[in-house]
């Protein structure tokens, strides 16, 4: 009876193995013959890929083809392939150079495709070209940079978050390598150090930042910091400071200015987070008591709704003004701040002075190092260890990039400005809030 027994578990055991054997070997069968079913529609030529990043929660991708007919070209579109064939489209602005044409997903780096809303699935990532006769051709696409694979979380929503996982993969078709993009995305469990979002109270340590009176902004920043981290978190988000407040304040403290880019300093606790959003929280001063109001810094070439959107709520529902300050300005509110040319002089000349090869900064690279530097290679971090009086930046050659706000919520020299923020913190904390939940949480 026992041993009988035995050989029924043992036969069982088998039988359930071939089994499982044969399905997994028809799955992949199965997803063969579709890959190969999608990558036999494409031309011979392939896109070189040039330039492929992920900025918040967007991914983009620049290509260049060669290509005979681009006198013809009706339209150019990305296409997002499941493995059953479904096509997603994404919109590619072009511009066409001889016979070669420069495919891009957008010129704004947060805009492309849209990495929150793909469900979970095999993909494969082509270029679809309409001619003006109607016909059609799929390109796929070559990676010709060095940069790495992507892997990206999504943010949490109803306490679940994707993974989604951008390579460059080959198919071995004809005794042909083809590559393409996959991109496979899947339900995971949100790894513990990885987070949605930063909240980066400004200052710190030895640099109190603003100071009036008995207020010191570094302080103030603090206190709307905790809130707000514990207001999102509410809305269900994971969300980490880049410092607590406990950091030693005296003039001698090993943590200020300089040490952002130190192993543990800000930058590299939000390159760390992997979060796809970046909120600084700064007060304003200026040596004259002639401006008053909020002020939102955004990277350059971004679309604007989040800035805007942020300066709008603050000064509706926080009871403020939009800022009567002029430089920089963009529109009500929001700021875009980036090197100027005699500051870009300043850097070349400051770098000679101590020994080292001048960044490579320009009139579009953004000035506030909690935008630039977080934005890796998108944004033009280049805070890279050879400044010998600075930490490196560990990411500043990183092609995941977080989207990065600052925000100024007044002026503390200001009277008005003053009493706001000290008396009103949640409002402006709901103002803020409220602009997550509209674009971020979506
Ligand atoms: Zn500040």
């Amino acid at each position: 009876m026992k041993s009988k027994r035995k050989l029924n578990t043992l036969g069982l055991f088998l039988i359930v193995g071939v089994l499982v054997a044969t399905v997994v070997f028809s799955i992949y069968l199965y997803f063969n013959a579709k890959k190969k079913k999608i990558l036999s529609n494409i031309q011979n030529e392939i896109a070189e890929v040039n330039k492929y990043y992920v900025y918040g929660t967007h991914f983009n991708i620049e290509c260049m083809i060669d290509n005979l007919e681009s006198n013809n070209i009706k339209d150019i579109k990305y296409e997002l392939v499941d493995i059953s064939e479904n096509e997603k489209e994404y919109n590619a602005i072009y511009e066409i150079h001889d016979n070669k044409i420069k495919v891009m997903t957008s010129n704004k780096i947060n805009e492309g495709i849209y990495l929150e809303d793909i469900e979970s699935g095999r993909y494969i990532l082509l270029l679809k070209i309409k001619y003006l006769d109607d016909k059609v051709e799929y390109y796929s696409m070559d990676n010709i940079t060095g940069y790495q694979e992507i892997e990206y979380y999504t943010i949490t929503k109803k306490n679940s978050n994707k993974k989604v996982k951008i390579e460059f993969a080959t198919y071995n078709l004809d005794n042909k390598n083809i590559p393409y993009i996959k991109l496979n995305v899947s339900k995971v469990r949100m790894p513990e150090k990885v987070y949605d979002i930063s909240i980066d109270p400004g200052h710190g340590g030895s640099d109190p930042g603003a100071v009036y009176d008995k207020y010191k902004e570094a302080e103030i920043a603090m206190k709307y910091s905790i809130e707000l981290k514990k207001r999102l978190e509410s809305i269900g988000l994971k969300v980490i400071l880049t410092r607590d407040g406990t950091e030693d304040t005296s003039e001698t403290s090993k943590f200020n200015a300089y040490s952002v880019y130190d192993f543990d300093g800000r930058v590299n606790v939000v390159g760390r987070a992997k979060v796809k959003y970046n909120f600084s929280i700064h007060i304003n001063s200026y040596d004259t008591n002639t401006l008053n109001g909020t002020e939102i810094y955004a990277p350059s070439n971004v679309s604007l709704e989040i800035a805007q959107s942020l300066a709008d709520n603050i000064v509706r529902i926080a009871n403020t003004k939009y800022s009567t300050r002029n430089t920089d300005k963009v529109s009500d509110g929001v700021y875009v701040r980036t090197f100027k040319e005699d500051e870009i002089a300043e850097s070349a000349k400051n770098a000679r002075k101590k020994g080292f090869d001048p960044y490579d900064i320009t009139s579009s690279t953004p000035y506030l190092y909690m935008i630039r530097e977080v934005g890796g290679i998108v944004t033009g971090a280049y805070i890279d260890g050879r400044n010998k009086d600075y930490g490196t930046n560990l990411y500043y050659n990183s092609n995941i990039g977080v989207e990065s706000y600052l925000i100024e919520l007044g002026y503390i020299i200001n009277k008005n400005d003053l009493k706001n923020m000290l008396n009103n913190q949640s409002a402006y904390i709901d103002a803020i809030t409220k602009t997550i939940e509209e674009y971020i949480c979506k």
